[in-house]
């Protein structure tokens, strides 16, 4: 196994539809829609499941977890992540530091940016300051700016555990 450090980095988009909550990096958000989706729709961690598979050559989200498969319909992303947490252990990895960045015009998620860094820091095994999550706007230019969707980026770094 390479002893270097290794980089990884996801991207994902999930559409809103009829809904009362959306669930980004694990934590639940009031909003006047939901995610249109097969597992609920945690972009963020979908974003951050790929970096971490990415990182470590492990292919993508998609390949592990397919959609057309139920025993996935409606899952918890939290569960996808940790059984990619696995993944990585078994080949003798672990994270550095992770840095997640979601696009959405609304909702506004400043409150939640500190709820979403203990997830994702409990869910990676590392500290607090390990994890960085940041939400930005796209100055309401394109789909994220029209709020028809939330879009996310994640950088990980992993190491020799
Ligand atoms: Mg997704």
């Amino acid at each position: 196994m390479n002893q270097s450090i290794r980089i990884g980095h996801g991207y994902d988009v999930h559409a809103f539809c009829q809904g009362e909550h959306i669930v980004l990096c694990g934590v639940k958000i009031p909003h006047n829609k939901g995610f249109k989706a097969h597992s609920d729709g945690d972009v963020s961690l979908h974003a951050l499941t790929d970096a971490i598979l990415g990182a470590c050559a492990l292919g993508d989200i998609g390949r592990h977890f397919p959609d057309t498969d139920d025993a996935y319909k409606g899952i918890d992303s939290r569960v996808l992540l940790a059984r990619v947490m696995e993944l990585i252990a078994a080949k003798g990895y672990r994270i550095n530091n992770a840095d997640i960045t979601i696009v959405a015009e609304r909702p506004k998620l400043a409150e939640y940016i500190d709820a979403m860094c203990e997830v994702v820091a409990s869910d990676l095994g590392v500290q607090t300051d390990q994890v960085n999550v940041k939400a930005t706007t796209s100055e309401k230019l394109g789909f994220t700016g029209r709020v028809e969707g939330i879009a996310a980026h994640a950088v990980v770094t992993v190491v020799a555990a």
